[in-house]
């Protein structure tokens, strides 16, 4: 008898994924320009010219498609320490970084190192679908704060009565998928004080893990707050797939600050876990393409400008939409209590954008604007045969 959840996970497709497989099938019948395909988080924006060469240069490097050391090649995770370091006035060094194949595997490295079967992890709706499998797979249980329709920040009193004896950790994205939005630092500060005083009563750490492959997607200079300067106990799962285009090369990182209660046991608990799931070592050549790369990004300002666009356009429109200070999605509100039907009669008009179920916040739909400028364009005027169907 085979394995009967990892069947489930293994054959039954996201729905995202089956939107996007929806989408080819339009595409060829209608051409390209004309289905809106608002699927998929897959940076449309270039990788930056520095590191194409840099790819070119190292792939003949002789030596550069060995195995590196398990947590990453030294001199890589001193360049990664040292930007941290200069960006956020930190003390981090080699050893607080494992090198990881992107976030998916940085998040499922993390959960399964710090969880014993029984353990609870909290996060908060909206909330990045993959976290439920991550945390089942390291055998704890995902529990879920609902969503705080006010402002998408986080809803406090609901949190703190989630919170018991079991809570091994809790998982925060800012800037979020699906909701575009950035966590203020009063928020992260309540989060940190509550969580403070949670781990004193139950006498346990209780982590922070902050999922970040967002970090550098912000608008009008909105800032991020770097979590470990306000929690002891916080770990930071990182990803160069958005920032630098590549999700398709599989690069990220897990942090872990000394300050962490336990710190090198944290480490080589995660250490461990990655090597359990047989990660080996995160991609060779990408690993010194970072190190010459680190200081650099892909230009956000195309994202900014289709943001613009698309928000403006669809409030224009009359469709309510969450104001996204990060990241490349808007949360739209459905105009109709089930979102699934919005995004089925979306489809008739050849725009394709995610229901808010999944991501444990229905009545919402996810629009990826991280696709052509031209796309978005053309969608509007579907757009408008869209609002005019529901009377906006
Ligand atoms: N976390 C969030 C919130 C994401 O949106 C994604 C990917 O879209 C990931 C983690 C996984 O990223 P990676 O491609 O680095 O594995």
């Amino acid at each position: 008898m085979i394995n009967e959840k990892m069947y489930e996970l293994g054959s039954k497709r996201s729905i995202i994924r089956e939107i996007f497989e929806y989408g080819n099938m339009r595409r060829s019948i209608v051409g390209v320009d004309n289905v809106y395909d608002f699927s998929l988080g897959n940076p449309n924006v270039p990788s930056p010219k520095e590191l194409d060469a840099s790819i070119s240069k190292l792939c003949i490097k002789e030596g550069i498609h060995a195995y590196t050391s398990a947590p990453g090649a030294i001199s890589v995770r001193e360049a990664i320490a040292k930007n941290l370091n200069e960006r956020f006035k930190t003390s981090f060094h080699k050893d607080n970084l494992y090198l990881t194949v992107g976030a998916a595997a940085a998040l499922t490295a993390t959960l399964r190192g710090l969880c014993n079967p029984g353990d609870e992890v909290i996060t908060f709706a909206p909330y990045f679908t993959e976290y439920k499998v991550f945390t089942e797979s390291a055998l704890a249980k995902l529990v879920v704060v609902s969503p705080d329709f006010k402002n998408f920040q986080i809803k406090f009193d609901e949190f703190e009565k989630l919170i018991n004896k079991n809570t091994k950790a809790v998982i925060i994205n800012s800037p979020n998928n699906p909701s575009g939005v950035v966590y203020k630092e009063e928020t992260i500060i309540k989060l940190a004080k509550i969580l403070k005083e949670k781990s004193i009563e139950f006498g346990n750490p209780i982590y922070l893990i902050s999922d970040e492959p967002y970090r550098e997607i912000v608008y009008n200079n909105v800032q991020v707050p770097f979590v470990t300067k306000y929690y002891n106990n916080a770990i930071v799962c990182y990803s160069y797939s958005k920032s630098l285009s590549l999700p398709g090369e599989r690069l990220g990182y897990v942090l872990v600050p000394d300050q962490v209660d336990d710190s090198k046991i944290v480490y080589a608990a995660i250490c461990g876990a990655g090597r359990a799931l047989g990660y080996v070592c995160a991609p060779s050549l990408f690993q010194f393409v970072i190190e010459e790369c680190v200081n650099i990004t892909s230009d956000m300002s195309y994202y900014e400008v289709n943001r613009n666009i698309i928000l403006n356009g669809l409030r224009e429109l009359g469709f309510e939409c969450i104001e996204p200070d990060g990241a490349f999605y808007l949360f739209v509100k459905s105009p109709i209590a089930d979102a699934n039907e919005f995004a089925k009669k979306a489809q008739e008009y050849d725009i394709l954008i995610v229901p808010g179920d999944d991501f444990g916040c229905p009545g919402y739909v996810r629009i990826a604007y991280c696709v052509r400028k031209k796309i978005i364009e053309n969608s509007l005027p579907a757009f408008k045969k869209l609002a005019e169907f529901y009377n906006l």
